[in-house]
């Protein structure tokens, strides 16, 4: 096992059978040099900073159905709701007062926001803020809404792919695609975007032979950023009764994908810090290197309930931002408020 580890940190690189027998036989011993061996390697290519965005859950407005999400379009109970532009401009105005310089506008898919209106509220926070990145991660569009969109100044795009295992994506997503999902995700990378890919760590019926899926899928998509967290039950959902993944599993799915893309940024989630009170620092000692606290109106926040108990829906953003500098540096690391652009993006331009 220990020649296997050796392997993936000197190579980055694995089989996905070799990927299959760590994550079925890791023992505690093992998954400790894991943890080191992903430690060192973010601190190899990132160094000790952690880059912080500044959230904004523009729409909890979804046409969408997948089982496991708590603002999936059949959930009648959650109250629903939407930002204007102006909303949302203001919100990254108080961001970039913060320090900000990196914007992630997030919503479900909510086709209120046509590609005109998006466009327009891309290109004034462009014009407001000349040196922010703006991200978007509004889901599936067309690629000539895409284009359009990164012509207007958009920098980056996260959409998950939930989940690299067809059968189960198509079991979780009635009304989706699997296809299409991948085809965004390269059509994304083909228009210029720093693109974010990502999975759900224990999502019903997901096998180790999955989650080897979603390593190697990630390794030879090879996207800027990738984001991963654990499944929440929701209990509007049919998924209420499922177990959801843990602190653990994720940790080591973290540590996996930062040393097969060593050069990639990886969030600590907000669901890893919804778990366990120290879940983004612990995430972020396993290779973790960026952290997205929120600055949605304090009124929306809870209504943007993903997954339930989710965590600073209550907070001022001003009080978020001095919370998690100070999780950061107790967990030994040091903010970067600058964009934190990737290192493959860096390197291209
Ligand atoms: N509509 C956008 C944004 C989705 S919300 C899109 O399609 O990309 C952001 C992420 O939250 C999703 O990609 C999903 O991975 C995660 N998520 C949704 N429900 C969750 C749950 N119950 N537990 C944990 N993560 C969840």
């Amino acid at each position: 096992m220990i020649a296997l580890l050796d392997k993936l940190y000197a190579q980055h690189d694995l089989t996905k059978e070799e990927i299959i027998f760590l994550l079925k036989n890791l023992d505690e011993e093992h998954k400790n040099v894991l943890f080191d061996y992903a430690h060192r390697t973010r601190m190899k290519y990132y160094g000790n900073k952690v880059f912080m965005r500044g959230l904004i859950e523009f729409s909890n407005i979804c046409k969408q159905d997948c089982l496991y999400c708590g603002i999936r379009v059949s959930n009648k109970k959650v109250e629903r709701y939407r930002l204007t532009p102006d909303e949302i401009i203001d919100c990254c105005k108080e961001g970039y007062r913060l320090g900000y310089r990196t914007f992630v506008l997030q919503s479900g898919e909510d086709f209120w926001y046509t590609e005109e209106k998006l466009i327009n509220i891309v290109k004034n926070i462009k014009k407001l803020f000349s040196d922010v990145a703006v991200t978007l991660s509004i889901g599936e569009r067309s690629l000539s809404v895409y284009e359009h969109l990164f012509k207007a100044g958009a920098d980056r795009f996260l959409l998950r792919h939930e989940t690299a295992s067809k059968r189960l994506y198509e079991k979780l997503h009635p009304t989706m695609n699997y296809e299409n999902r991948i085809n965004c995700l390269k059509g994304l990378k083909e228009i210029g975007y720093q693109v974010g890919a990502g999975f759900m760590v224990g999502l019903p019926g997901q096998t180790a032979e999955d989650l080897a899926e979603d390593l190697y899928f990630l390794k030879e998509l090879n996207p800027d950023m990738i984001g991963i967290g654990p499944f929440i039950p929701h209990s509007e959902t049919p998924l209420r009764d499922a177990d959801g993944g843990t602190v653990e599993d994720t940790l080591v799915m973290l540590a996996f994908v930062r040393l097969l893309v060593p050069d990639c940024l990886l969030p600590a989630t907000t669901a890893m810090g919804t778990l366990h009170p120290k879940g983004r620092e612990l995430a972020l000692k396993v290779g973790a290197n960026v952290v997205m606290p929120n600055l949605s109106p304090i009124g929306v926040r809870a209504k943007y309930e993903l997954y339930e108990n989710k965590i600073c829906t209550g907070d001022e953003a001003a009080h978020c931002r001095q919370c998690i500098e100070k999780r950061i540096n107790s967990a030994g690391f040091e903010v970067d408020m600058g964009r934190g652009d990737s290192l493959q993006s860096q390197k291209k331009a």
